[in-house]
Parts: C-alpha cells; structure tokens; sequence
C-alpha cells in the first residue's frame, strides 16, 4: 500500500515534471533514458515536505547538515555525461546525499556503490531508495576521498561534493576505459571536468562551471 509520501498531490502533477523536463531539453540535455528518469524519479520524496512544492524546480535545496538535493540539471548532466562514452556495469558514486543522483542513475547502470559520510543522510537514503523500490544500490557510511577498493575497479565514477583536486585513490579504483566525473574547485571557481582512463594516461575534458558543497574528510554521525 502506498503511504501518504507515495500519494498523488498537485505539486508532483505530470505537468509540473514535463515543464522541468522541457526546461531541461531546452538546455541541451538529449539522452532520453536521462529525461525519462527526470521525469520518473518523484523529487519531492527526496526532500523535507515544507520543501516539497519546490521539487520540480530546476534548483537545489537543503537537506539539513549543511547539504543539498543537487539541481535536476546537474544530476542530468553528470548522467548524461557518464553514459555518453559507453556502457556502465559498475559505478561508484562520492556523496549520496539525498540519494537523488543515485536514484536516476540506478535503472542505468547494473550496480551502484554509494559513499556518504553523514550517517543520517546514508539511513534516510537508504530508505527512500528502499520504498522506491531500487535495489541494485550498496552504501557505505565512509570518507569518499578513499573510495571503495574492495569493490574496483569501476567503469564510472562520480563525485556529487567537489574536492580541490580529484584523490589519487578514485583514479586507481576506475578501470581503464572508465570515465570519472567530478566538480573541482573551491567555492564559486568549481569546473565540472569528466576525466577519461587511458592505457597510459588520463585525458581531462571541461564540462563547465558548476556550484557543488565541499568534499569534506572523516566522518559525522
Ligand atoms: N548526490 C546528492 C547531492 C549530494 S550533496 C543528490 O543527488 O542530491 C554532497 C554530499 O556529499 C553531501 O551529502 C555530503 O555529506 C557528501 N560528502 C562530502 N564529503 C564527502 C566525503 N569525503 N565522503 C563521502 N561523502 C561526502
């Protein structure tokens, strides 16, 4: 049975997406299996519900501890961008967050593993994906600057926080012919830049000026 959250309200109408979406198209973003899961993922289950009206506006919003829901434009983008080169089976993603970015990605790829260093936020994630239904998703309550060996390599990575420089572990953890997307850059001169593996050498390509939080080190409850 769906609870209240799942229910159908005026704020998540078909129509209200279907704007987000064109506004979205009209900025570029082409892949349809990116628009449709703009269009699918109901946004406003990922924020607090004084939040919700604004869910389908293409900005981000708090989510408490000093966090925020990424833009649907980013979230498109970064996809888009992931997906562009190739085929991802495995993908890990620094930042979970709301678990937003985690939730459009997921039907895309085969497996995700997701990294958040506040444990409130990785058990309210973990939830919303759960009555969502999305079950190709591990998490793990760590600090993303070391990623997740056990599991590498993997084909995608992505970084939903934005560290000065790109840690040395995330480049050793993607296989070869993987792509790593990331925001760097300190506040307001953060560049998203999509880092392609090479045999020998990694190729970096700019992907424009973005604003993202900080990528922090160690662990909050
Ligand atoms: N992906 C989210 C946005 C997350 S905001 C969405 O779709 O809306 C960035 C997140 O990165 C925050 O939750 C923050 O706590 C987390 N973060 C920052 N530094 C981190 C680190 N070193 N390891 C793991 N998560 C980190």
């Amino acid at each position: 049975m769906e609870g209240p959250r799942l229910s159908g309200i005026g704020m998540t109408s078909a129509r209200t997406r279907e704007r987000l979406v064109q506004r979205l198209q009209e900025q570029g973003i082409a892949d349809r299996r990116v628009l449709d899961r703009i269009r699918n993922v109901p946004r406003h289950l990922f924020m607090d519900e004084a939040l919700a009206s604004r869910a389908y506006e293409d900005t981000a919003l708090p989510i408490g501890f000093g966090q925020t829901i990424s833009q649907p434009y980013v979230v498109a983008r970064m996809t888009e961008a992931l997906l562009e080169a190739g085929e991802v089976r495995h993908a890990l993603e620094i930042g979970t967050g709301c678990g937003y970015q985690t939730a459009v990605l997921s039907p895309l790829v085969e497996k995700i593993y997701t990294i958040e260093r506040i444990a409130s936020l990785l058990g309210r994630a973990r939830r919303t994906l759960r009555e969502l239904r999305i079950r190709n998703v591990n998490f793990r309550h760590d600090d993303g600057n070391v990623g997740w060996a056990a599991r590498a390599p993997y084909d995608g990575i992505l970084l939903t926080a934005a560290p000065h420089a790109v840690p040395p572990a995330l480049f050793e953890q993607l296989a070869v012919g993987g792509r790593l997307i990331a925001p760097v850059g300190p506040d307001g001169r953060q560049e998203l830049y999509r880092y392609t593996k090479g045999d020998t050498r990694i190729e970096r390509q700019s992907l424009g000026p973005v604003s993202f939080v900080p990528l922090l080190s160690g662990l909050q409850r």
